[in-house]
């Protein structure tokens, strides 16, 4: 079996690790230590072939900005989340993908081109029943078209859209 490594990345609190273990484990934990940093193994059929995911469920920006530098640059994808509920997130991966750009040693001027195995998550979609968005789809939709990379709407809590993010970072894995 191939085996791919996906970082999840985003600001905290956005629901990078509810994501990663409604993935891995198809449960959703209300409380999880926001500092604490997991790695999971979990094999995911993609177009009828089976692949090994070694997935990095990243904890807080200020340690994605120093210390993982030579993890991201050793990364086959990434998955950059961000909440529909707050939009200085949203910022943020949009400066975690510059930075996963230049780590790849992309020249400045291919950072709109390059393709580079990105799925972006505006998770928490289920909070909209109760509470006013920040981030409408449009907006996202726009600077994803503009990168040329897959986004989607989830909620790790009622389980919407979480595998097919993996399944997009596989196929693109495997197309770039
Ligand atoms: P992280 O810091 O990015 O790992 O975020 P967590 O996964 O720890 O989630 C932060 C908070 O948001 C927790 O209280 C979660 O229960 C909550 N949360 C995460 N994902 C969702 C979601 O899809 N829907 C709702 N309603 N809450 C969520
Ligand atoms: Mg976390």
């Amino acid at each position: 079996t191939e085996t791919y490594s996906i970082v999840i990345a985003g600001d905290g609190g956005v629901g990078k690790s509810s994501i990663t273990l409604r993935f891995v484990n198809n449960v959703f934990v209300d409380k999880y230590n926001p500092s604490l940093e997991n790695s999971y193994r979990k094999t995911l059929e993609v177009d009828s072939k089976i692949f090994m995911l070694e997935i990095t469920d990243t904890a807080g920006q200020e340690e994605f900005r120093s210390i993982r530098d030579f993890q991201l640059n050793k990364s086959d994808g990434f998955i950059l989340v961000y909440s529909l509920f707050e939009k200085s997130t949203l910022d943020e991966i949009s400066s975690i993908r510059d930075k996963i750009l230049l780590l790849q040693n992309l020249e400045k001027d291919d950072l709109k081109t390059k393709k580079v195995p990105i799925v972006i998550a505006g998770n928490k979609v289920d909070l909209e029943k109760d509470q006013q968005r920040e981030v409408y789809a449009k907006e996202t939709k726009e600077l994803s078209k503009s990168w040329g990379i897959p986004f989607y709407e989830t909620s790790a809590k009622e389980n919407i859209n979480i595998d097919i993010l993996f399944i997009q970072c596989v196929r693109r894995i495997r197309q770039y």
